[in-house]
């Protein structure tokens, strides 16, 4: 089966070897390919122009289509996915929380875990920049502060949990486990920068709006 080496736009995973199942065209230049990603098994659809027989495509070999000097990529369906933090979330917790979802989509599920673990960790230094010791102490200290409400508290340790698991123990994260500590360091996200700072806008607004009057 012919492959097609690009960027999945599914997933993100760079340079990866699209399998195609079908090759077709619409006219001499343009001509498309329908292909699976083999590391989030969605589909991609490939518009190229290429100086190529459709037959070279159906060779059942893995010739890749994207090394031939004549074929130039005109579209790639779906669009990218652009995976992004959520709002108000300072670095480089919202790198570690994007790359947390990249890995994700590539269902690489150890890895993915440790990012989220690391996002936390960051997230939390915002607000204890001089905080020292294991993350189940600082947790445990923004709480008893009353910086963080237990809840919240509890969501974190489930994050740190499932983390430590990822980046630690011989057994794998589900795909479950990841799905959910990705959900609960989301909500940890919004609810410490996200929420604040729309607060912090609408104030701003508000104080402007009377400067104004
Ligand atoms: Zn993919």
């Amino acid at each position: 089966m012919a492959i097609f080496t690009t960027n999945c736009p599914h997933c993100s995973a760079q340079s990866i070897s699209l399998t195609v199942h079908y090759a077709t065209e619409t006219n001499r230049r343009k001509k498309y390919l329908f292909c699976f990603c083999p590391r989030c098994f969605n589909p991609v659809t490939i518009e190229l122009s290429s100086g190529l027989e459709i037959a070279e495509f159906k060779h059942d070999r893995n010739v890749d289509i994207s090394q031939y000097s004549q074929t130039i990529i005109l579209n790639i369906i779906p669009q990218p996915v652009e995976y992004c933090a959520p709002d108000y979330t300072p670095e480089p917790a919202a790198s570690d929380y994007i790359e947390g979802e990249e890995l994700k989509a590539q269902r690489r599920w150890r890895a993915a875990g440790f990012s989220y673990r690391i996002a936390l960790e960051n997230a939390l230094k915002a607000f204890d920049p001089d905080g020292s010791g294991k993350l189940v102490g600082r947790i445990n200290r923004l709480r008893d502060t009353g910086q963080i409400p237990s809840s919240l508290a509890s969501f974190a340790h489930e994050v740190r949990l499932i983390g430590n698991d990822a980046a630690h123990e011989s057994e794998r994260p589900t795909e479950k486990d990841i799905h959910e500590i990705s959900a609960l360091c989301e909500l940890v996200l919004q609810y410490l920068f996200t929420l604040p700072g729309i607060l912090k806008e609408r104030m701003n607004k508000a104080e402007q709006t009377e400067i104004d009057q």
